[in-house]
């Protein structure tokens, strides 16, 4: 085991190319470097202090471990210690502005947190009897009704648990839809610029995917979309706003069309944040759409943290939803809808999306969310969050290349690429330039339709000297960039690991510590 983990000799003036600090510890004033559990632990210390286990009869019929596991682990004050340092070294939107484009990552009010850990929220089971938890099925209720308000939409499934169960929702209503009219179908149309879980939706539900392609406007190409409208069509993904940042204005005659056709119009809705109070998509003609409380209802999410997917669906639709669902009857008693009580009442449901009955928690912070914003509130999150993107667009005015921004205002995220940067720099290093100055980067390559795209969404939550600073920092960076600075190729400096080799690491993805090449001290 190495005495000095940071790799620093002293030789060595500067951080070496691991990124570690030129100190013997390597770690840098109070922000402390840590190394991998497999570099410090032994197998043979553990935190806690177990007696050895009695050996008697089990009945694991010879198949019971006889040697030790070989994990590495350590004592229980440097085992406190190794993951709260690393736990130092997240990056949250607690800590900073989020600018991921399409992802939504704004500030969760605390509010929620107090409500959602009331134990009468936080504590049911779903397994509980049915008169014990009503107050919970009263919460997912009264979140659904908002949430079909909101959408002007006719029915709502709760259980999805993230965007893209939600979109496989839709995709499972729509082809049950079909299906009973016995018109199976084959083909799902895609856009270009659509996120891509839609075409990965469509192609686990057995369609085959279409492109459609993108006007020069960023919005979908209506002519070729109507162009390719034949029987063989199940449904249009279609997400709105799009993932340029751009409202899809076509969406109601696109809706008219696909209809027309016997087909189904799927909107992904993920960016609802952005017209939320504003637009209600069933008046756009849509039969389903996920809403993601994870995004416009700020639960948390990130990390891989607990998402909800709820599908809102149109009168066509919604015969065909998952089941279970809440119902209410008239003496104001809920009930929990499941195939063994649907009987006669709910033929069509295609079958259900998740063992229960979706993330409580999520809707107890969605619902708490929405009563604490109140109807006009909610139409003030799209406008602040329209109005905080179209200030870091036309912010950057003349410093980064706005493809679309001289065809007008963007939504709820701005859209920049790294044309007419100087000296080979590219998306990536100012990206990686951002992560120097404090900041977790903006979604970078996506959409797709945008060469070297960098999508930026500082949502609503963002105080304009937030937003000020954020863009001070990429102003910097870009800046840096035109002038063709070959240091941004080695960004980011500060952070505790430099620039990693991603492309590696997806390819020949070194999944166990003893596969490690010898040579990666
Ligand atoms: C986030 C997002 C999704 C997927 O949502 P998940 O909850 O991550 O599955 C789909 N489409 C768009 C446009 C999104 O932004």
């Amino acid at each position: 085991m190495t005495i000095n983990p940071s790799g620093w000799r002293p030789e060595q003036g500067v951080a070496n190319d691991t990124g570690r600090a030129p100190t013997f510890t390597g770690n840098r004033a109070l922000m402390l470097e840590e190394p991998l559990i497999f570099e410090i632990g032994s197998t043979t210390t553990t935190g806690v202090d177990f007696g050895e286990a009695p050996s008697g009869a089990n009945r694991l019929g010879g198949l019971d471990r006889t040697a030790p596991i070989g994990c590495y682990g350590l004592s229980e004050p440097e085992t406190v210690r190794h993951f709260t340092r690393l736990s130092r070294q997240n990056y949250a939107i607690d800590l900073g502005l989020f600018p991921l484009g399409s992802c939504t990552m704004k500030h969760n009010p605390r509010i929620n947190e107090k409500i959602a850990r009331l134990p009468g929220f936080a504590d049911v089971h779903p397994l509980q009897p049915q008169e014990t938890v009503q107050g919970a099925y009263a919460v997912i209720q009264n979140l659904a009704v908002w949430l079909i308000k909101l959408t002007g939409m006719y029915g709502v499934a709760m259980s999805p648990k993230a965007g893209a169960h939600g979109e496989l929702c839709g995709l499972l209503a729509i082809r049950a839809a079909l299906e009973a009219r016995g018109d199976v179908r084959q083909v799902v149309l895609v856009p270009e610029s659509a996120h891509g879980t839609n075409p990965a939706t469509a192609a686990f539900c057995g369609y085959a995917v279409e492109t459609i392609p993108a006007t020069g406007e960023g919005r979908v190409d209506f002519e070729a979309l109507k162009a390719r409208l034949r029987p063989d069509v199940a449904a249009v993904m279609i997400t709105n706003p799009n993932t340029c940042g751009l409202f899809e204005r076509d969406l109601k005659a696109i809706s008219d069309a696909v209809h027309a056709v016997g087909a189904y119009v799927y909107c992904d809705g993920a960016n609802f944040n952005a017209i939320v109070g504003k637009v209600r998509p069933g008046d756009l003609g849509i039969d389903a759409m996920h809403i993601n409380l994870h995004k416009t209802f700020s639960t948390p999410h990130g990390g891989g943290g607990p998402g909800a997917g709820p599908v809102v669906l149109s009168e066509a639709l919604a015969p065909f939803g998952p089941l279970p669902f809440v119902g209410l009857h008239a003496d104001g008693r809920y009930e929990l809808v499941e195939e063994e009580t649907a009987g006669e009442d709910h033929p069509h449901a295609f079958g259900r999306m998740a063992a229960f009955h979706g993330q409580m928690g999520m809707f107890t912070r969605a619902l708490s969310y929405i009563l604490s914003h109140g109807a006009d509130g909610l139409a003030r999150v799209a406008e602040d969050a329209v109005l905080n993107a179209n200030y870091v667009l036309r912010s950057l005015e003349g410093v980064l290349e706005a493809p679309f921004a001289a065809s007008g205002p963007c939504m709820h995220e701005a859209l920049f690429t790294d044309n007419g940067l100087g000296g080979g720099i590219t998306t990536l290093d100012i990206a990686k330039g951002l992560i120097d100055e404090g900041y977790h980067p903006m979604t970078v390559y996506f959409p797709l339709v945008v060469h070297g795209a960098m999508l930026i969404e500082p949502t609503e939550t963002e105080s304009k000297a937030s937003l000020d600073q954020f863009i001070g920092a990429l102003k910097a960076v870009a800046e840096r960039a035109q002038a063709g600075d070959q240091s941004l190729k080695a960004a980011p400096i500060y952070a505790p690991r430099r620039r990693l080799d991603e492309t590696a690491a997806a390819r020949k993805p070194v999944l166990s510590w003893k596969d490690l090449p010898e040579a990666a001290e």
